[in-house]
């Protein structure tokens, strides 16, 4: 039977990247009627520095947009990593599968280890094992992501498929990666070339899903762009970075296919497409943006959302887990 897992880090605000290359695509497979489960993933966040007080914060914000986006705990398990002891066990066995020469070829690892790599966490560079435990552990068949997570679950089919050849046994499955949309890949609003994240120094980078309309219009207007107009076909968006995450955004929001985007818009110049995504763009997140704040007047309640969630979680990775350390050859209490 098929199982979702899926996990966003509160490593700083949701932006429209996670909004429309994760979140939103995860209401929609939990509104398909599949068994979905859905982490904040604590632990990820802070192979960076974490200030306590800002990820407490994030992560109760993350769970907001959660539930203000759609994902309903009663219908998806909804609860962060730290709180399942399991993922932190269960990533120490994948962290004696995985090969160093396996995780020294993981791109965001370098990208986010930038030039000085002698200085980034060791976590940092174990988090694609941790990552694999986190979608293992409940033996998730598919797992929603964007385009630069693809990396990393593939590492997750390699682990599951070293386990199972060590100690031959078929427990683990081949989990397949779900990256669907016009939005697998939203680009900074800066940079055409580099993927909108929520830890990206600039704030005009990325729209941030507790930006208001002015703020959104704002960074909307000053997105790089190229001189030329919206071209009639999508084969017009070749070479042109910027005008392709416009037109990919638009479609992704709205909900049309690129060519249809362009069958309306082809022609038109910047000037007059950027007030429409304006208008769309606050149409869509500004609802999102007001219960996130709703919600968050009530820290407890979401407090007691997760560990309700944990628990939940708890009763399906728990037999995982002792499965696991049977298999490894792990003595303990039966
Ligand atoms: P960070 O900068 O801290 O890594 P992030 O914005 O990349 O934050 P993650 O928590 O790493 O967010 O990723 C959560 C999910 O959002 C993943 O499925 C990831 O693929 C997706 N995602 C992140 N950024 C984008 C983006 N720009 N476009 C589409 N999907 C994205
Ligand atoms: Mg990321």
């Amino acid at each position: 039977t098929p199982r979702v897992f899926s996990g966003i880090q509160p490593s700083g605000g949701l932006t429209l990247g996670n909004y429309l290359g994760a979140i939103k695509r995860f209401v929609d497979m939990q509104d398909s009627g599949i068994e979905t489960i859905y982490c904040v993933v604590d632990m990820h966040a802070i192979t960076v520095w974490q200030d306590p007080e800002a990820l407490r914060r994030q992560t109760r914000e993350l769970t907001a947009g959660y539930l203000a986006s759609g994902l309903d705990p009663q219908k998806s398990i909804l609860f962060n990593q730290s709180q399942v002891a399991g993922h932190a066990q269960l990533g120490w066995i994948f962290n004696c599968v995985a090969r160093l020469g396996w995780m020294n070829r993981m791109t965001q690892f370098k990208d986010k280890a930038g030039k000085n790599a002698e200085k980034a966490s060791l976590g940092l560079y174990a988090y694609p094992a941790l990552m694999a435990a986190d979608i293992l552990l409940y033996h998730a068949t598919h797992v929603p992501v964007g385009e630069d997570q693809k990396q990393h679950v593939e590492l997750t089919r390699d682990i599951a498929a070293k386990f199972n050849h060590d100690y031959g046994t078929e427990f683990f499955p081949m989990t397949e990666p779900v990256i669907e949309g016009a939005a697998t890949r939203v680009m900074s609003l800066r940079d055409g070339s580099k993927k909108m994240s929520k830890s990206d120094p600039s704030d005009a980078s990325r729209i941030n899903m507790t930006d208001d309309a002015d703020a959104i219009a704002k960074k909307i207007r000053k997105a790089k762009t190229d001189p030329d107009g919206l071209p009639s076909e999508v084969k017009g968006l070749e070479g042109r970075p910027e005008a392709r995450n416009l037109v990919n955004i638009y479609s992704a929001l709205s909900g049309q296919g690129v060519d249809e985007v362009l069958a309306m818009a082809g022609g038109k110049q910047f000037s007059e497409f950027k007030p429409m995504l304006v208008d769309l763009a606050v149409d869509k997140l500004a609802p999102i943006s007001t219960e996130m704040a709703r919600l968050m007047q009530d820290p407890a309640q979401i407090d007691a959302i997760l560990a309700a969630g944990s628990d939940r979680a708890r009763a399906i990775a728990d037999p995982i887990l002792q499965k696991t350390y049977e298999i490894v050859g792990m003595v303990g209490a039966k």
